[in-house]
């Protein structure tokens, strides 16, 4: 395993990609950079960076701010319990350790929305202990180099790949070696097409030498995605947008959007305008649907949305109270679904 550690950091020392959290080992920033880049591209991730350090530079700038104040600064990148886990975990921080970010794999876990991988990540970066990371792309280079066939999801798989890791970690630089496999996988070792010539382990890669790289990694199971159909319905009057603040249950939890009508398949405006939750919104006025937007999908990792806005112009009288009243230039101070973004920034909000 010694020769595998050495020509994977050597490799890594010349390849690296120059990214801004790579110079620090501040446990506040890698423990932002790991949460921002875990389903997010590195480029559009490096601006969410930069703008949340901005926003809260520390653990006590994130703790005092509100829950609106991080999902805003967190909209457009999706997976809002990211932000809501970090917040909670600053306030955490601060209560119990005065804000200073604990020091020890075990105490990190313990973190809100912090799991093995990131635990990981910021024990073996900013503190320098021997902690393997695991994540997809450490799969997808260990299960090629040396031909594993176990399911990376399966009990055995994660404890097979743990181990493995962990033979492949250099003691001496747990930060960097973890590092390396993760760079090589996000830059040599690709999902399709691997740019195997340029790889430090060419010449003794498994997948290579038997002309199997698309075998790998093994997966026991399929996701199912659940299909489903959101009409939202884009209220205004004069200048006026109306909203309503979503529940803590479902996804975009708290966040703000159109009132919404969901249905179990596609639907026609005369279904939506005979549906029960459009008479809850407008009791027995007349308001009628005066365009439809055609159909948007939204992928979630597990839920495929079909979005549809409908266009309703309101009159005084059939204001329903209990919707947040949302002047020209005032939308952006709400967070708001990246489906709903999208739909202002196109109809010039
Ligand atoms: S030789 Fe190719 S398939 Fe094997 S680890 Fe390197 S990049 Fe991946």
């Amino acid at each position: 395993m010694e020769e595998y550690r050495k020509a994977l950091t050597v490799w890594y020392d010349h390849a690296k990609r120059d990214l801004p959290w790579r110079d620090s080992h501040e446990p506040y920033q890698i423990w932002v950079s790991e949460v921002i880049l875990q389903q997010t591209r590195i480029q559009q991730g490096t601006e969410y960076y930069h703008n949340f350090l901005r926003l809260f530079p520390d653990v006590i700038s994130l703790a005092n701010a509100s829950e609106e104040e991080v999902l805003k600064a967190w909209q457009g990148l999706g997976y809002y319990s990211r932000a809501r886990n970090m917040h909670h975990a600053a306030k955490t921080i601060q209560s119990t350790n005065n804000g200073v970010f604990p020091a020890d794999y075990n105490s990190i876990k313990k973190l809100k929305g912090i799991g093995d991988y990131t635990a990981a990540a910021i024990a073996s970066i900013a503190f320098g202990l021997p902690y393997a990371v695991v994540d997809g792309n450490v799969y997808r280079v260990l299960s090629r180099l040396f031909g594993i066939f176990t399911p990376i999801d399966s009990t055995a798989g994660k404890k097979e790949f743990y181990q493995l890791a962990q033979l492949m970690l250099d003691p001496g630089r747990p930060g960097d070696s973890n590092q390396a496999l993760m760079e090589l996988g996000a830059i040599q070792c690709l999902p399709a097409q691997p740019l195997c010539l340029g790889c430090p382990f060419s010449t003794n890669c498994y997948a290579i030498t038997n002309q199997c790289i698309d075998s790998f990694p093994v997966k026991s199971k399929k996701t199912k995605q659940k299909e489903r159909y959101l009409n939202f319905i884009y209220l205004h009057h004069k200048n006026k947008l109306f909203l309503e603040k979503r529940g803590d249950k479902d996804i975009w939890r708290n966040m703000f959007q159109f009132p919404m009508i969901e249905t179990n398949a596609p639907t026609s405006p005369e279904e939506v305008m005979v549906s029960k939750a459009w008479e809850t919104l407008f009791k027995n006025s007349s308001i009628t649907i005066e365009s439809v937007y055609p159909e948007r999908i939204h992928l979630l990792t597990h839920q495929r949305l079909h979005i549809r806005f409908f266009s309703v112009k309101l009159n005084e009288n059939s204001i329903s109270g209990r919707l947040i009243v949302a002047e020209h230039g005032e939308i952006s101070k709400y967070p708001v679904p990246k489906p709903v973004e999208n739909f202002l920034l196109e109809i010039g909000h």
